[in-house]
């Protein structure tokens, strides 16, 4: 049954037609984890405190960061610096203060999910990055636990909720995403920009089917992705089908373990001789190298190193390095953050090119590099 105080915090729900007492019992009988405590987890995190589930564990290992406040909207000014798991919880508690909450202050990985999912009965994935997506996809679908997931991606999102049990559940997110994405299509991860009110839609949307789903009230989503492209203002829904040939729930599956894939994450590890400091990326430029800019056009032409060549990371491949870098420099790559340019390195590594290093936390740290701090430059 429900407390005094739960009856009157739950009491639009509990006078809601098609919802009532029964509902809100199994909202407060479910254990829900949040993977990412970000742009979609901050409104998930949020409304299901708001609505009641009884058990809320969140798993971030980031910490709160001004860039994140256009939409990580559970965070605040005064909690930079501060663990993001802490800051949500601390925020739906002070809606809810009815839940337990659980926080996991570390990142998921192929060591720890097996253990952390167990714990609850629907995964939330609003992680930003594709080894984090497949590892969830892979160990939810093994064990037999839901999986609700969300993406967004400049003024698009994007939800499925994978189900499992059956052919009428539909795909799951291997049938959907078997290939691992291009170099070029991981750049975004934490960098590329998004419409700061679509992870709230999207993370607002998802809080919608994980009641759904809890509650079974409506018609819940497996089998279904949902897309939503705010330039058009179109919601589409498409059909997904089982792939017999899918690796993790084919006929013939070949995945039997969740393991992390290596080099998806948006943290390429480089040897650390390829990573320089904003000090020694000065002498090696005092020196003769050549400095390339691998952001998107628009960053560029906000403002960029005086110096700078240009070449979105997307972009790097023979025939526009040839193009474009000498035979004989250095090459120093940097970015926003020290992230594209990782890849960046890793990729011209790739081309041939031995002498290229990547600057540490990039334009961010170079001393009135930041044009959106210090004006163009
Ligand atoms: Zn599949």
């Amino acid at each position: 049954m429900l407390t005094a105080l739960e009856s009157e915090q739950y009491s639009r729900h509990l006078t809601l037609s098609g919802f009532g007492l029964e509902k809100q019992l199994r909202l407060k009988a479910a254990r829900v984890l949040l993977v990412g405590a970000g742009g979609l987890g901050c409104p998930i995190g949020l409304y299901l405190a708001a609505a009641g589930v009884g058990t809320l564990g969140v798993v971030d290992s980031d910490q709160v960061e001004r860039s994140n406040l256009q939409r990580q909207i559970a965070h605040s000014v005064e909690a930079i610096g501060q663990a993001k798991v802490d800051s949500l919880i601390q925020r739906m508690r002070s809606i809810n203060p009815l839940l337990t909450y659980q926080a996991h202050g570390f990142a998921v990985d192929e060591d720890n999910v097996n253990d952390l999912i167990a714990q609850y009965d629907l995964i939330i994935d609003g992680t930003d990055n594709f080894a984090t997506r497949f590892l969830l996809a892979d160990a939810c679908y093994l064990q037999g636990i839901p999986l609700l997931q969300g993406a967004v991606f400049e003024y698009q999102g994007q939800i499925n909720l994978f189900a499992p049990g059956g052919s009428e559940t539909g795909a799951c997110y291997r049938c959907i995403f078997r290939e691992p994405p291009s170099r070029g299509a991981l750049a975004p991860c934490a960098e590329v920009g998004v419409l700061g009110v679509i992870p709230g839609l999207i993370g607002t949307m998802m809080a919608i089917e994980a009641v759904k789903f809890i509650t079974g009230v409506g018609n819940a989503l497996p089998g279904k992705m949902l897309v939503y492209n705010a330039l058009e203002q179109t919601l589409k829904t498409i059909a997904l089908t089982r792939d017999v040939d899918c690796p993790l729930c084919g006929d013939f599956p070949t995945i039997h373990t969740a393991l992390q894939i290596k080099g998806l994450s948006c943290a390429v590890t480089l040897p650390d001789d390829q990573l320089i400091s904003v000090e020694q990326a000065k002498q090696l430029l005092a020196a003769g190298a050549f400095l390339l800019d691998v952001r998107e056009a628009s960053e560029f032409q906000a403002g960029h190193l005086p110096q700078a060549a240009h070449l979105p990371l997307a972009s790097i491949e023979r025939e526009s390095t040839e193009a474009l870098l000498p035979d004989d420099a250095p090459v120093v790559v940097y970015c926003q953050k020290g992230m594209r340019s990782q890849v960046a390195v890793q990729s011209l590594n790739q081309l041939g090119y031995e002498r290229v290093y990547s600057v540490v936390g990039g334009l961010e740290v170079w001393p009135g590099g930041d044009y959106r701090l210090a004006g163009a430059i």
